[in-house]
Protein backbone atom coordinates (compact mmCIF):
# COMPACT_ATOMS: atom_id res chain seq x y z
CA UNK A 1 0.00 0.00 0.00
CA UNK A 2 1.43 3.49 -0.84
CA UNK A 3 2.87 5.48 1.80
CA UNK A 4 0.15 8.51 1.33
CA UNK A 5 -2.67 6.86 2.85
CA UNK A 6 -0.68 4.57 5.07
CA UNK A 7 -1.96 6.64 8.82
CA UNK A 8 -6.09 6.22 7.06
CA UNK A 9 -5.32 2.35 6.13
CA UNK A 10 -4.37 1.48 9.75
CA UNK A 11 -8.05 3.22 10.90
CA UNK A 12 -10.31 -0.38 11.06
CA UNK A 13 -13.23 1.28 9.55
CA UNK A 14 -10.90 2.16 6.17
CA UNK A 15 -8.34 -0.52 5.84
CA UNK A 16 -6.62 -1.51 2.43
CA UNK A 17 -10.32 -2.32 1.23
CA UNK A 18 -11.54 0.85 2.08
CA UNK A 19 -8.74 2.44 0.49
CA UNK A 20 -9.28 0.64 -2.91
CA UNK A 21 -13.15 1.96 -2.44
CA UNK A 22 -12.22 5.06 -2.12
CA UNK A 23 -9.85 5.04 -5.34
CA UNK A 24 -12.65 3.44 -7.11
CA UNK A 25 -15.08 6.10 -6.10
CA UNK A 26 -15.71 9.78 -8.07
CA UNK A 27 -17.51 12.70 -5.95
CA UNK A 28 -18.04 15.96 -8.10
CA UNK A 29 -18.10 19.32 -5.89
CA UNK A 30 -20.06 21.97 -7.11
CA UNK A 31 -18.52 25.80 -6.44
CA UNK A 32 -14.83 26.20 -5.12
CA UNK A 33 -15.21 28.70 -2.67
CA UNK A 34 -15.30 27.99 1.81
CA UNK A 35 -17.19 25.43 1.59
CA UNK A 36 -15.73 23.77 -1.87
CA UNK A 37 -11.65 24.59 -0.59
CA UNK A 38 -11.99 22.28 2.81
CA UNK A 39 -14.25 19.32 0.76
CA UNK A 40 -12.03 19.05 -1.84
CA UNK A 41 -9.19 19.18 0.17
CA UNK A 42 -9.83 16.61 2.26
CA UNK A 43 -11.26 14.30 -0.80
CA UNK A 44 -8.36 14.51 -2.95
CA UNK A 45 -6.08 14.08 0.00
CA UNK A 46 -8.19 10.79 1.31
CA UNK A 47 -7.50 9.44 -2.02
CA UNK A 48 -10.68 9.65 -4.02
CA UNK A 49 -10.37 8.46 -6.92
CA UNK A 50 -11.96 10.87 -9.44
CA UNK A 51 -12.63 14.29 -7.79
CA UNK A 52 -14.90 16.94 -10.79
CA UNK A 53 -15.85 20.10 -9.48
CA UNK A 54 -17.54 23.61 -11.26
CA UNK A 55 -17.01 27.13 -10.80
CA UNK A 56 -17.28 30.66 -12.97
CA UNK A 57 -15.72 33.02 -10.83
CA UNK A 58 -12.36 34.53 -10.25
CA UNK A 59 -10.55 35.17 -7.31
CA UNK A 60 -10.71 38.12 -5.92
CA UNK A 61 -9.09 39.37 -2.22
CA UNK A 62 -12.50 39.12 -0.28
CA UNK A 63 -12.56 35.36 -0.93
CA UNK A 64 -9.12 34.89 0.91
CA UNK A 65 -10.81 35.25 4.41
CA UNK A 66 -12.17 31.77 3.69
CA UNK A 67 -11.36 30.26 0.48
CA UNK A 68 -8.07 28.43 1.42
CA UNK A 69 -7.96 26.53 -2.23
CA UNK A 70 -6.85 29.86 -3.30
CA UNK A 71 -4.15 32.21 -2.16
CA UNK A 72 -2.75 36.23 -3.06
CA UNK A 73 -0.85 34.92 -5.97
CA UNK A 74 -4.48 33.87 -7.58
CA UNK A 75 -6.28 37.11 -7.29
CA UNK A 76 -7.87 37.50 -11.17
CA UNK A 77 -7.17 33.90 -11.64
CA UNK A 78 -10.00 31.57 -12.32
CA UNK A 79 -11.11 29.62 -9.62
CA UNK A 80 -11.05 26.53 -11.70
CA UNK A 81 -7.05 26.85 -12.77
CA UNK A 82 -6.22 27.83 -8.95
CA UNK A 83 -7.98 24.94 -7.09
CA UNK A 84 -7.08 22.13 -10.31
CA UNK A 85 -3.43 23.23 -9.05
CA UNK A 86 -3.42 23.32 -5.32
CA UNK A 87 -5.52 19.79 -6.12
CA UNK A 88 -2.73 18.38 -8.00
CA UNK A 89 -0.12 20.03 -5.96
CA UNK A 90 -1.49 17.58 -3.07
CA UNK A 91 -2.13 14.52 -4.91
CA UNK A 92 -0.98 13.76 -8.18
CA UNK A 93 -2.21 9.90 -7.86
CA UNK A 94 -5.93 10.97 -8.54
CA UNK A 95 -8.21 12.47 -11.30
CA UNK A 96 -9.41 16.28 -11.27
CA UNK A 97 -11.39 17.70 -13.39
CA UNK A 98 -12.52 20.94 -13.61
CA UNK A 99 -15.29 23.06 -15.51
CA UNK A 100 -15.56 26.68 -15.72
CA UNK A 101 -18.75 27.01 -15.93
CA UNK A 102 -21.94 28.39 -14.13
CA UNK A 103 -24.26 25.61 -13.15
CA UNK A 104 -27.90 25.77 -14.97
CA UNK A 105 -30.61 23.04 -15.85
CA UNK A 106 -29.23 23.16 -19.38
CA UNK A 107 -25.35 21.54 -19.07
CA UNK A 108 -25.65 19.96 -14.95
CA UNK A 109 -26.70 16.37 -15.90
CA UNK A 110 -24.07 16.14 -18.99
CA UNK A 111 -21.46 17.53 -15.97
CA UNK A 112 -22.57 14.99 -13.08
CA UNK A 113 -23.38 11.92 -14.76
CA UNK A 114 -21.43 9.30 -13.89
CA UNK A 115 -19.89 10.39 -10.36
CA UNK A 116 -20.96 8.37 -6.81
CA UNK A 117 -21.92 11.87 -5.28
CA UNK A 118 -22.34 15.37 -5.08
CA UNK A 119 -21.82 17.88 -2.78
CA UNK A 120 -22.88 21.48 -3.06
CA UNK A 121 -20.68 24.24 -2.27
CA UNK A 122 -23.21 27.14 -3.35
CA UNK A 123 -24.76 29.88 -1.59
CA UNK A 124 -27.50 30.58 -4.34
CA UNK A 125 -31.18 28.70 -3.44
CA UNK A 126 -31.92 28.63 -7.58
CA UNK A 127 -28.44 26.53 -7.68
CA UNK A 128 -29.49 24.26 -5.11
CA UNK A 129 -32.63 23.54 -6.47
CA UNK A 130 -30.96 22.76 -9.88
CA UNK A 131 -28.38 20.31 -8.31
CA UNK A 132 -31.54 18.84 -6.23
CA UNK A 133 -33.24 18.22 -9.31
CA UNK A 134 -30.46 17.11 -11.55
CA UNK A 135 -29.18 14.65 -8.47
CA UNK A 136 -32.40 13.04 -8.24
CA UNK A 137 -33.20 12.55 -11.74
CA UNK A 138 -29.78 10.53 -12.36
CA UNK A 139 -30.21 8.76 -9.07
CA UNK A 140 -26.91 10.33 -7.37
CA UNK A 141 -26.67 11.23 -3.43
CA UNK A 142 -26.71 14.80 -2.69
CA UNK A 143 -24.88 16.24 -0.16
CA UNK A 144 -25.52 20.38 0.48
CA UNK A 145 -23.91 22.78 3.21
CA UNK A 146 -24.58 26.12 4.00
CA UNK A 147 -23.09 28.99 6.44
CA UNK A 148 -24.37 32.28 8.01
CA UNK A 149 -21.75 34.12 10.35
CA UNK A 150 -20.60 31.16 12.96
CA UNK A 151 -23.49 28.59 11.74
CA UNK A 152 -24.06 26.35 9.32
CA UNK A 153 -26.37 23.32 8.18
CA UNK A 154 -25.61 20.04 6.31
CA UNK A 155 -28.10 18.15 4.58
CA UNK A 156 -27.81 14.21 2.67
CA UNK A 157 -30.25 13.57 0.28
CA UNK A 158 -31.51 10.07 -1.79
CA UNK A 159 -34.97 10.43 -1.74
CA UNK A 160 -37.07 7.72 -1.59
CA UNK A 161 -34.76 6.81 1.17
CA UNK A 162 -34.42 10.47 2.31
CA UNK A 163 -36.21 13.51 1.90
CA UNK A 164 -34.32 15.61 -1.00
CA UNK A 165 -33.20 19.60 -0.39
CA UNK A 166 -36.84 20.69 -1.55
CA UNK A 167 -38.96 18.36 1.17
CA UNK A 168 -37.09 20.23 3.56
CA UNK A 169 -37.06 23.89 1.90
CA UNK A 170 -40.32 23.80 -0.22
CA UNK A 171 -40.03 27.27 -1.39
CA UNK A 172 -39.36 27.43 -5.11
CA UNK A 173 -36.70 29.50 -6.55
CA UNK A 174 -38.91 32.45 -7.38
CA UNK A 175 -39.17 32.36 -3.38
CA UNK A 176 -35.47 32.74 -2.92
CA UNK A 177 -34.53 35.31 -5.83
CA UNK A 178 -30.76 34.94 -6.97
CA UNK A 179 -29.08 37.47 -4.94
CA UNK A 180 -26.72 40.29 -6.65
CA UNK A 181 -22.92 40.08 -5.96
CA UNK A 182 -23.34 43.14 -3.61
CA UNK A 183 -26.45 41.27 -1.67
CA UNK A 184 -23.67 38.00 -1.51
CA UNK A 185 -21.37 40.29 0.00
CA UNK A 186 -23.46 41.64 2.86
CA UNK A 187 -23.47 38.14 4.37
CA UNK A 188 -21.22 37.18 7.06
CA UNK A 189 -18.90 34.48 5.73
CA UNK A 190 -16.00 32.88 8.46
CA UNK A 191 -13.63 30.33 7.18
CA UNK A 192 -13.84 28.71 10.00
CA UNK A 193 -17.03 27.61 9.90
CA UNK A 194 -16.63 26.92 6.34
CA UNK A 195 -13.86 25.07 6.70
CA UNK A 196 -16.00 22.76 9.39
CA UNK A 197 -19.20 22.62 7.10
CA UNK A 198 -17.26 21.65 4.02
CA UNK A 199 -15.27 19.07 6.03
CA UNK A 200 -18.54 17.54 7.32
CA UNK A 201 -19.78 16.83 3.60
CA UNK A 202 -16.30 15.56 2.64
CA UNK A 203 -16.90 12.97 5.82
CA UNK A 204 -20.42 11.93 4.84
CA UNK A 205 -19.39 11.42 1.08
CA UNK A 206 -16.22 9.63 2.84
CA UNK A 207 -18.63 7.13 4.88
CA UNK A 208 -20.56 6.58 2.29
CA UNK A 209 -18.29 5.48 -0.60
CA UNK A 210 -16.49 3.41 2.11
CA UNK A 211 -20.64 1.84 2.76
CA UNK A 212 -20.20 3.04 6.51
CA UNK A 213 -23.99 3.76 7.96
CA UNK A 214 -24.76 7.44 7.24
CA UNK A 215 -25.30 9.32 10.62
CA UNK A 216 -26.66 11.88 8.10
CA UNK A 217 -29.61 10.19 6.90
CA UNK A 218 -32.86 11.69 7.69
CA UNK A 219 -31.20 14.27 9.39
CA UNK A 220 -30.22 17.72 9.35
CA UNK A 221 -27.31 18.85 11.21
CA UNK A 222 -26.66 22.19 12.33
CA UNK A 223 -23.37 23.37 13.47
CA UNK A 224 -23.53 26.35 16.12
CA UNK A 225 -20.20 27.50 16.55
CA UNK A 226 -20.86 29.91 19.46
CA UNK A 227 -21.73 27.10 21.23
CA UNK A 228 -19.88 24.52 19.28
CA UNK A 229 -22.60 22.35 19.34
CA UNK A 230 -24.17 19.94 16.55
CA UNK A 231 -28.14 19.20 16.35
CA UNK A 232 -29.60 16.11 14.59
CA UNK A 233 -33.20 17.56 13.61
CA UNK A 234 -35.15 15.14 12.10
CA UNK A 235 -36.48 15.40 8.63
CA UNK A 236 -39.23 13.97 6.51
CA UNK A 237 -39.95 13.07 2.94
CA UNK A 238 -43.02 15.29 1.17
CA UNK A 239 -44.99 13.57 -0.57
CA UNK A 240 -46.18 15.93 -2.35
CA UNK A 241 -42.94 17.47 -3.14
CA UNK A 242 -42.38 18.63 -6.59
CA UNK A 243 -39.10 17.50 -6.99
CA UNK A 244 -38.76 13.82 -5.58
CA UNK A 245 -43.30 12.98 -5.22
CA UNK A 246 -43.33 10.55 -7.47
CA UNK A 247 -41.01 8.13 -5.71
ZN1 LIG B 1 -38.45 16.07 -2.21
Amino acid sequence: MNDRYCRQVIIPQIGAEGQEKLSRSGVFVIGAGGLGSSALFYLASAGVGRIGFADSDSVCLSNLNRQILHNIRDIGRYKTDSGREKLVNLNDEIEIISFNERITDLNIKNIINGYDIVLGAVDSFETRFIINRACISLNIPYIDGGINGFSGCVMFSSPPQTPCFSCVFPLSAKKHPARTSKEKEATGALGATAGVIGTFQANIALLRLLGRPNPAANKLLIYDGLQMSVDHVDIKRNDKCPACGHY
